[in-house]
């Protein structure tokens, strides 16, 4: 019986440790990371770069709607005025592409400098091509960029590619995915972003 008992634990133990294992498939090195949570994203930046930067760098003044929302809540923190950012570029974005997606949740990951993005870059796409300022994970629903890259303009194309990739169930090609998510880097190009 308590020969079963083990058998059974142990089992379970070497399955946990299997799916643990295959979870993790690419390691992006972002586990000291720090963390904004807003509605629609989890933004994880480098501890090494300051928040007001950043935030600096994405200059999106949040709608009203999300003003009267949850980051005023927040009480106009740091945290919450990046919250307040990328909520209100994911919805500028679905409106530009007119693909509505009210329950979307991804995320954004800014690496510490370019070297950092184009290490992560190459193991995801498997190959050492040409530099990238940023790019979507399909795998994992994730934005990656650096700090210099962290532009509306830039994140706009690549939220553009996340709800693209959640909107159809059966995926255009390739091509059509960039030339929409170009289509968004030119509306919002042109409305000053
Ligand atoms: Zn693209």
């Amino acid at each position: 019986m308590t020969k079963k008992l083990f058998c059974g634990a142990a089992v379970i133990w070497i399955a946990s440790a299997v799916l643990a294992g295959s979870a993790s498939a690419v390691e992006d090195g972002f586990g000291n990371a720090r963390k904004v949570q807003s509605e629609h994203f989890a933004v994880y930046y480098a501890p090494e770069l300051d928040l007001s930067g950043l935030i600096q760098q994405l200059n999106i003044s949040p709608s009203d709607e999300l003003l009267a929302g949850k980051a005023i809540k927040k009480g106009y923190s740091l945290e919450g005025e990046l919250a307040g950012m990328v909520d209100t570029l994911f919805t500028q974005v679905c409106g530009i592409l007119d693909m509505q997606l009210y329950s979307f949740k991804g995320t954004i990951k800014i690496c510490r400098d370019s070297i950092e993005l184009n290490d992560i870059y190459s193991r995801f796409k498997k190959s050492s091509g040409k530099p990238t300022r940023s790019f979507y994970s399909y795998e994992n629903n994730t934005v990656y960029t650096s700090p210099e890259n962290f532009k509306p303009v830039i994140i706009g194309h690549e939220i553009a590619h996340a709800i693209i990739s959640h909107y159809f169930v059966v995926l255009p090609s390739e091509k059509i995915q960039e030339l929409l998510a170009q289509y968004v880097e030119f509306q919002l190009r042109k409305s000053g972003q």
